[in-house]
């Protein structure tokens, strides 16, 4: 296989590795386009938390090229719900659509199998989860094998296009249960990053109501352009605002993403007492809190770090039109233009929700 691997602080550089592929149950992917994020950024700036030399890019989806052994009863579950949307053509009988030629999203998060979470069977738990771009091989490389049970079929009706946010879509999808949102309910979004926006599009598909909080000019008007209602800026009046909104009473429930920029007080300002707030995002920020107000107002705090468990979950509320991502701009580049590309936006100050993400094409 080959790739693009970060080797030390800002370096990018080609590299050609050996992939085994003689495990049962596993496919070769051939990988078409690889989606570059902010999280990724952090790893080419030196993050503690990545295992390096690693190759980034969080986000892949593909083409099955191979398959090998037997396909075992367990990879259905994962391939099964994704399946239904898939024509009899495209399904093999007792493949349950693992075949070649189908387009493909792998995981970018796997269960380690050896923690103790794993071994009584909460992979879903995992403490230790092989995550892509971090502590284990990101998409931007031509191959990549997965096991079946890794991998999502994807239903002709998601696009390429749709199919690169999947994994936002799975942590939105774990975000809503979390705070186990009520119909009609007024849920504060702390961010407008892509993942507050789709956040925020979900909360309106299970008829909640959602207020995005920013202070960048571009998210705000993005939000509003993915038909968002309630959208006010970051400000000294935020709390007066919030308040007007939601009768006095402020919210009880508040997720602030860690992607944002923001200061953690703005979200335990706008919770109500015995609120919920949850700290949601793939990236894992040095963020302090101010935990004085949250005992004053006895605050439940929830964490999502992942859409672990939520993909095929994803992937149906995108087939359903529960998001719409074409509301994000997004640069798109050639992989061999994409080193210099990633370099360029590396420097960029651009902080906008999609300033530091980039589509690579891999075909
Ligand atoms: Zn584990």
């Amino acid at each position: 296989m080959d790739g693009i691997q970060i080797t030390d602080k800002h370096k990018l550089e080609v590299v050609s590795k050996k992939e085994l592929f003689d495990n049962v149950d596993s496919v070769k992917i051939k990988i078409t386009k690889a989606l570059f994020l902010p999280e990724d950024f952090n790893s080419l700036e030196g993050d503690p938390q990545a295992v390096y030399p690693i190759i980034p890019a969080r986000i892949g989806i593909g083409k099955i090229i191979e398959t090998s052994g037997q396909i075992s009863g367990t990879s259905q579950i994962t391939a099964s719900r994704a399946n239904m949307a898939i024509p009899p053509e495209n399904a093999g009988d007792d493949t349950f659509g693992i075949a070649r030629g189908v387009r493909v999203f792998p995981h970018p998060e796997v269960a380690c199998g050896q923690c103790y979470e794993c071994a009584k069977g909460d992979d879903a738990h995992c403490s230790s989860f092989l995550i892509a771009g971090k502590t284990a091989d990101g998409f931007l490389r031509d191959f990549a094998v997965f096991s079946n049970e890794n991998v999502s079929v994807l239903p002709p009706v998601v696009s390429d296009s749709d199919a690169l946010f999947i994994d936002h879509v799975a942590l939105c999808d774990k975000i809503i249960d979390e705070i186990d949102l009520q119909k009609g309910e007024h849920v504060v979004i702390v961010g407008g990053d892509v993942c507050g926006i789709i956040l925020a599009q979900l909360v309106i598909y299970h008829q909640g109501i959602p207020i995005l909080v920013d202070n960048n000019d571009n998210n705000i008007i993005t939000a509003k352009n993915a038909g968002l209602y309630y959208t006010l800026f970051a400000d000294n009046k935020i709390d007066r605002n919030v308040a007007d909104l939601t009768g006095a009473r402020l919210a009880k429930k508040v997720v602030y993403m860690t992607g944002s920029n923001l200061n953690t007080d703005i979200a335990l300002k706008l919770a109500g007492s015995n609120a919920t707030v949850c700290f949601a995002g793939f990236g894992t920020p040095g963020i302090k809190v101010n935990f004085s107000s949250a005992l004053i107002k006895q605050l439940n705090f929830k964490c999502v770090n992942n859409g672990y468990g939520n993909i095929d979950s994803a992937i149906n509320l995108l087939a359903n039109r529960a998001v719409d991502t074409s509301v994000f701009n997004i640069a798109q580049t050639k992989k061999e233009q994409a080193s210099q590309k990633i370099a360029e936006m590396a420097k960029s100050s651009d902080f906008s929700a999609c300033g530091k993400m980039l589509i690579i094409d891999m075909d």
